[in-house]
């Protein structure tokens, strides 16, 4: 799986694309990625959108509501999700590694709640958000600049709040600029000091690969998911989250172990169509029957 991993970076080193971090080429990047991994255009672009709306100021993005009373969005004085432009936790900046940690494990809960719901554009809006997270961590922290091989983006904390940095004085440990550029906090980088947002930076171009092969795990880890979540329908669930077209699989048989009485019991002719009254009668006495 990992060569795979790398022919793919290798793909895309060929065509490096300038500003590969700045909105909209973060989410351009993020939707050519998807259509290489099987995702079909309109699938893509809604993880374009997801990628893109992440550094947007809309507060009204149907998809803010998703994230209620979870540490994935910020709350107004309302307490109603608002926009993420300047969340740190979802750029990754201000040395909010924790939070963005915490950000990225609710998100990716909310991907399969919404998946199950028969929700594709949503799942995929949430999976867009996530890369865009992703992606921004290698340009936003000093990660690169200290020639790290692995990271877990899932279970990451915090620096020392006694480390310093300053443009003139990296530290040798992990940190990341603060935001907004003009807010002075002692001590400590700016986003204007570290990241690698454009072809301008020396380091630019190691980031991107980076945050490629980094989304590209995050692809593969969704569909892993799907395969732990739903031995019995795992292609099903791929399919429907890859394919604009595909149905909504049924999640409950989907997710049964593998059995073959309970799909003999179901495909018995004359086989249901999903969805019909006779495909809900036929699964209650299947299951009845068969479940483990
Ligand atoms: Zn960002």
């Amino acid at each position: 799986m990992h060569r795979t991993l790398v022919a793919l970076a290798a793909l895309f080193i060929a065509s490096l694309p300038a500003q590969a971090f700045r909105t909209p080429k973060h989410g351009a990047e993020t939707e050519t990625l998807a259509k290489k991994l099987g995702y079909d255009s309109t699938c893509a672009k809604v993880l374009n959108k997801g990628n893109r709306e992440t550094d947007g100021e809309d507060k009204k993005l149907p998809q803010l509501a998703l994230f209620k009373g979870t540490p994935a969005a910020p709350i107004d004085a309302k307490g109603r999700p608002t926009h993420l432009f300047d969340y740190p936790p979802a750029h990754f900046d201000s040395e909010t590694f924790a939070l963005g940690s915490r950000r990225l494990r609710h998100t990716f809960t909310l991907v399969f709640q919404q998946l199950e719901k028969g929700n594709r554009e949503n799942a995929l809006w949430l999976m867009g958000s996530s890369l865009h997270s992703i992606q921004d961590f290698f340009s936003h922290s000093n990660f690169i600049e200290l020639g790290r091989k692995s990271i877990d983006l899932y279970a990451l904390s915090d620096p020392l709040p006694s480390l310093i940095c300053r443009p003139g004085q990296k530290p040798n440990a992990l940190t990341s600029g603060y935001w907004p550029d003009n807010a002075p906090v002692k001590d400590k980088c700016h986003h204007k000091d570290l990241n690698k947002d454009g072809t301008e930076h020396p380091l630019h171009a190691k980031a991107f690969k980076r945050a490629i092969e980094e989304s590209t795990r995050f692809f593969a880890k969704v569909e892993a998911e799907v395969k732990r979540r739903y031995p019995s329908g795992a292609a099903d669930v791929i399919r429907f989250l890859k394919n604009s077209k595909a149905k909504a699989p049924d999640f409950q048989l989907a997710a049964q172990k593998a059995n073959p009485a309970l799909e003999k019991c179901m495909n018995a002719a004359p086989k249901p169509v999903p969805g019909s009254t006779m495909h809900s009668k036929r699964k209650k006495m299947c299951l009845q029957a068969h479940a483990r």
